[in-house]
């Protein structure tokens, strides 16, 4: 079986929200205190491999003991999906080896931007040496939409609109990897259909309609649509309040479908 964990369940803020004293951020309630959004792959053969790189990955792959990595895909370049990147530094002092970064053309643009000494190493430091510490071992690999092989695995890629720019979808075997996105397509709906999924993990912000993310209503819609054996809302912001949550999803009669909490993880074939 495949597994897959979720990292951090929480919006761009994480939750609690700094200086907010709103009933759900002063919750003492674990399963209101949520990591920005990222997930963990482990395949059956053995491979890891991350979804996006948020502020908070430290913390999260201390928490569950990930030791090595064998790949990074990132589903979009805003600074709650990738601004951890410096933190996967570590991994490259034990093996001396790179980790491969997927991202899209136009991600990859922004990352090199923000990440020259990175990404763009070899210009960087041309004519510098590298001092101290040494920096992160990662190279960047543009892939557009579609299938694609990353660890020896299959992934597929689907572009869904966030904001000013789009972001991946990410399908492997029986589960998919939804967040950041306004809506989803027509035809990444019926892909997601078609794959008879297992687990879907699927942004869900607040209660409340937003200009880029899903709320409550537009998610369970797709959920319905999509029609998973299990689906696990994430992203989630501070007006969501776990056990709230739950009874709602109770009364709207949405059986398959549960609020995300960090470090939960999920099997799957
Ligand atoms: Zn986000
Ligand atoms: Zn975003």
């Amino acid at each position: 079986m495949n597994k897959i964990t979720l990292m951090g369940t929480g919006t761009s803020t994480g939750v609690p929200i700094l200086g907010c004293k709103c009933h759900v951020c002063r919750s003492s309630d674990m399963r209101n205190k949520r990591l920005r959004a990222s997930a963990l792959i482990e395949t059956s053969t053995g491979k890891k491999i991350l979804i996006d790189v948020p502020p908070d990955i430290r913390t999260q792959l201390l928490r569950e003991e990930v030791n090595s990595l064998d790949a990074v895909i990132i589903t979009h370049d805003h600074a709650d999906h990738t601004h951890g990147m410096d933190d996967l530094r570590p991994f490259g002092f034990q093996t001396g080896s790179s980790i491969p970064v997927y991202s899209a053309p136009d991600a990859a643009k922004d990352l090199r931007r923000k990440f020259r000494y990175i990404f763009e190493r070899e210009s960087y430091f041309k004519d510098k040496a590298i001092l101290g510490g040494g920096i992160p071992l990662l190279d960047l690999e543009e892939v557009d939409e579609g299938e694609h092989i990353f660890a020896g695995e299959n992934f597929q890629l689907l572009p869904m609109p966030h904001g000013h720019e789009e972001t991946y979808a990410v399908v492997h075997g029986k589960c998919a990897y939804v967040v950041d996105c306004r809506e989803i397509p027509e035809k990444v709906l019926t892909t997601l259909r078609d794959a008879q999924l297992e687990i879907l993990v699927i942004d869900c912000l607040r209660l409340t309609k937003h200009s880029t993310h899903l709320h409550l209503e537009l998610s369970l819609e797709y959920i319905r649509k999509i029609n998973p054996r299990l689906a696990v809302l994430t992203h989630m912001g501070h007006d969501l309040e776990y056990l709230d949550l739950l009874h709602e999803l109770k009364a709207r009669g949405a059986k398959n479908v549960i609020p995300g909490i960090d470090g939960a993880s999920f099997h799957y074939s």
